[in-house]
C-alpha cells in the first residue's frame, strides 16, 4: 500500500494558514474555530473592483472585466482530515456553512453566480492538504453552468420537465450506473462521464439551489458524501485525490429549471498512483473512455462505506 501525504499529516500545522490560530498572508489571524471558517481569499483571482469594462479588437479579439469575490471555506479545525474522515456530523456544519455562503454572496447585488469547488490532494495541483474548498463568486455565468442553463432551459420548453429528474428517473429504471443512494440523494457515474471514476451527485427533489434544500435534505447530503468519499478513497487505498464542485441555480434570477447538483472529477485510473491524462487523441480529438461507466459504477457500489483505515481486519 502507498502511503500518502494525507495520512501522515499531524492535527496541526504551526505553518499552515488555514489552522486555527495561525496568522495568514494578510495579517489577519484566524480564530480558535471549532468546525468550520470561512474567510475572503488573500491572494483572490477575483476583485469586487475590478470595472467590468469590455476591450475589443475589432471583432476578433474580445474580453472583459470580471468582478468578484473569491473566499476560502475550512471544513475543519483539523489539519489531517479529509471529508471522507470526517464525521457524518461534521460534514453537516460544512453543507450547511455551504448554504449560507451561497445565500450571502448570491444576495450580493454585484454576484450573478456562485461557484463552490474542492481541489483535494497534490495530484490535482492542491498545496494545502489542510480540508478546504474555494468559493468563486461572479458577475458573469462561468462557461460550463452556462452551457448547463442553456440545455436545462431548452429542455424544460420542448418537453415542460427538467432534464436531470428525467435523467435520474432513466437511471434508476437501468439500475447500472448507481453507485449508492439515501432518501434524498443519489450518486452516479453519469452516461458521458469522461473521467474513469466521474460521478454525478443529485438531489432526488427538483430543488434550484441550497438554500431550497431541508434539514432533512441538508443531513442527506452530508451522508451521501460521507458514503461516497469513503467508497472513494477504499477503491485504491488512498486519499483519493479529485477536483469536486456544486452547480446550482444562477443568482440573476429564479431559474425554476435549475436541479441543484455536485460533479466528482477524480483522475485516478488504475491505482493510487497510475492517473488519467487527458492528452493525445483525447486533446485534440475527442473524449475516450478508458472503463466502461457500467463497470466504474460496479467497482464503487461494491467497496465498503466503512473506511479502510477505520477497518478492523
Ligand atoms: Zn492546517
Ligand atoms: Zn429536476
Ligand atoms: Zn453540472
Amino acid at each position: 500500500m502507498e502511503v500518502t501525504a494525507s495520512e501522515s499529516q499531524a492535527a496541526y500545522d504551526p505553518n499552515c494558514y488555514m489552522c486555527p490560530g495561525n496568522l495568514r498572508a494578510s495579517g489577519d489571524q484566524n480564530p480558535a474555530y471549532r468546525n468550520v471558517f470561512a474567510f475572503d481569499n488573500d491572494y483572490p483571482a477575483l476583485l469586487a473592483a475590478t470595472p467590468p469594462d469590455k476591450y475589443s479588437e475589432g471583432s476578433l479579439l474580445v474580453a472583459k472585466g470580471e468582478p468578484g469575490i473569491c473566499r476560502v471555506l475550512c471544513f475543519s479545525p483539523r489539519h489531517d482530515l479529509t471529508l471522507a474522515r470526517m464525521t457524518v456530523t461534521d460534514i453537516q456544519q460544512v453543507v450547511e456553512e455551504w448554504a449560507r455562503q451561497y445565500e450571502d454572496l448570491s444576495a450580493q447585488p454585484l454576484i450573478n453566480y456562485v461557484q463552490i469547488f474542492e481541489n483535494r490532494g497534490a495530484m490535482m495541483g492542491c498545496s494545502n492538504p489542510h480540508p478546504h474548498c474555494q468559493i468563486w463568486a461572479t458577475a458573469t455565468i462561468p462557461d460550463y453552468p452556462g452551457v448547463e442553463q442553456n440545455s436545462l432551459s431548452e429542455y424544460r420548453e420542448k418537453h415542460g420537465s427538467c432534464m436531470l429528474c428525467d435523467y435520474q428517473q432513466t437511471e434508476h429504471s437501468l439500475n447500472q450506473r448507481i453507485v449508492c443512494e439515501n432518501n434524498d440523494f443519489v450518486a452516479l457515474v453519469p452516461f458521458w462521464a469522461t473521467w474513469p471514476f466521474e460521478t454525478l451527485l443529485l438531489s432526488k427533489r427538483h430543488v434550484a439551489d441550497m438554500v431550497a434544500l431541508n434539514s432533512r435534505e441538508l443531513a442527506a447530503l452530508a451522508d451521501i458524501l460521507k458514503r461516497l468519499t469513503v467508497r472513494y478513497d477504499n477503491l485504491f487505498q488512498t486519499s483519493f485525490p479529485y477536483s469536486m464542485g456544486f452547480h446550482q441555480r444562477p443568482s440573476d434570477g429564479p431559474h425554476p429549471e435549475w436541479h441543484f447538483h455536485a460533479h466528482f472529477y477524480p483522475p485516478l485510473l488504475r491505482s493510487a498512483s497510475v492517473r488519467k491524462f487527458i492528452v493525445g487523441y483525447e486533446l485534440l480529438a475527442a473524449a475516450q473512455r478508458d472503463i466502461t461507466a457500467e463497470s466504474a459504477a460496479a467497482r464503487l457500489r461494491e467497496l465498503a462505506e466503512v473506511h479502510y483505515l477505520d477497518a478492523t481486519s
